[in-house]
């Protein structure tokens, strides 16, 4: 962890990008070297919520169901995982400045005060929210403030043109409790929330956990003994014949049966890695690297069962090759976006699918599950002008499609592979 052993605690800020459509688009993982793990000691937290989120203010639409919101966003962690917040209603406004430590209390805000606005200036549309996170040199979490952005409309009822309030507490909530951005697209801990309308229709998939955010947090908490048994976790290293350059990669996990993403995580330096908070099950596991210096193709690196809370060690050494063919953007509409595309069992579905090196004819598109297919002659190539390719075909889903996220596949004429993790999202109906 570079030189952080030598200070006694750090801040960190955790935010959540407004992305929108195609070309607004914004880098959502800040900070990735930042300590991984960091948790609550116990997991018991205390949350104060500044009167200015609770009483009448003009960032949040006036008759909100405000309270409503935080205690659903709040239930949605307290039933994944082993956690329990109690909250109380405070005099205070503002952030604890960046510094080693904060003032103990971690609260959430939306007052419009000077260390608060400070935290959005550079751009104040660019983020619904940030958390900063206090923690030691234990990486235990310390405190964690979650300022929802002054500049920014906020509501619960769908209004066009705000951001979903219980969508954007459950995200910063996961920051609270240590959680990181995710690349899988359609969790709630992905780096992107759309606002209301931004894709011609109110999504509100945001407000749920995905797998992928159970399994992170169960991780680190692990589950109450009331609830099911767990976790197994797939940990191990991958290796491979390009000295070092898996670094990056991501590695994540499907489940076997039904094409559902459970988990994600990036390679170390080393190429070890870890895939916790699972369940019993049979799972697949890929790796790819995608983006600068290089990407290599997409490595299906196995198949693995897994027993009720066991740790199973996975060693590979996976064939990767630099390569071109990469999926970047998905949506609807003729709009391409960083989020998932939300959409429901026993329908069908017209998808865009953006990125490099995508040729109708020549790029096959699938999904890993039996209960979502790439309709036949439907794949046509879209002209979204220079520096992307993109393609248009239509999906259907089974009415019995389990509700999760889903990966698109695509496969080049030489047979290299690249995916968009988790970019179907579908929802229950
Ligand atoms: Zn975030």
């Amino acid at each position: 962890m570079r030189g952080w052993r030598h200070i006694t605690a750090f801040a960190l800020v955790l935010g959540m990008t407004a992305s929108t459509a195609f070309g607004s688009y914004t880098a959502a993982v800040p900070g990735q070297a930042e300590p991984a793990g960091l948790k609550w000691r116990q997991g018991s937290i205390k949350l104060s919520i500044s009167r200015s989120v609770v009483e009448p203010n003009s960032n949040i639409k006036y008759d909100s169901d405000v309270m409503g919101a935080i205690q659903r966003s709040i239930s949605a962690w307290q039933q994944a995982a082993e956690i329990k917040i109690e909250y109380d209603i405070s005099d205070r406004a503002s952030v604890s400045p960046s510094g080693f430590a904060g003032d103990g209390v971690s609260l959430l805000t939306i007052a419009q005060t000077p260390e608060n606005l400070q935290l959005f200036n550079r751009d104040p549309f660019a983020e619904s929210a940030r958390t900063r996170v206090f923690y030691n040199r234990r990486n235990e979490i310390t405190e964690a403030d979650i300022v929802l952005n002054p500049f920014q409309q906020f509501s619960t009822d769908s209004t066009f043109g705000t951001f979903d309030l219980e969508a954007t507490l459950t995200h910063e909530i996961g920051h609270l409790l240590g959680l990181r951005h995710t690349s899988v697209l359609g969790a709630t801990m992905s780096g992107s929330l759309p606002k209301n309308g931004t894709l011609g229709r109110s999504d509100l998939a945001g407000r749920s956990l995905d797998e992928a955010d159970i399994s992170a947090v169960r991780d680190l908490y692990g589950v109450s003994e009331s609830t099911e048994a767990c976790c197994g976790a797939l940990v191990g290293k991958l290796t491979t014949q390009l000295n070092g350059t898996l670094k990056g990669s991501r590695v994540w996990a499907e489940e076997s049966e039904t094409g559902r993403v459970v988990a994600l995580t990036t390679l170390d330096a080393d190429g070890t890695f870890r895939l916790g908070g699972l369940r019993s099950g049979s799972y697949s596991i890929f790796s790819v690297r995608d983006g600068d210096p290089f990407s290599t193709s997409l490595v299906h690196v196995g198949a693995y069962r897994l027993e009720e809370g066991e740790t199973r060690v996975i060693n590979e050494r996976i064939a990767v090759q630099r390569h071109d063919v990469m999926l970047n953007y998905v949506g609807v509409d003729s709009q391409l976006s960083d989020f998932a595309v939300s959409v429901a069992p026993g329908t069908e579905n017209s998808i865009f699918l953006g990125g490099r090196d995508l040729e109708a004819g020549k790029t096959v598109i699938e999904f890993n599950s039996p209960f979502i297919s790439v309709i036949p002659r439907s794949i046509s190539e879209e002209d979204f002008g220079e520096g992307v390719s993109v393609l248009n075909f239509r999906i259907a889903v089974h009415p019995d499609t389990p509700a999760g996220v889903y990966s698109i596949f695509a496969t080049d004429k030489d047979g290299n592979m690249a995916a968009l993790i988790g970019a179907v999202n579908v929802q229950e109906n």
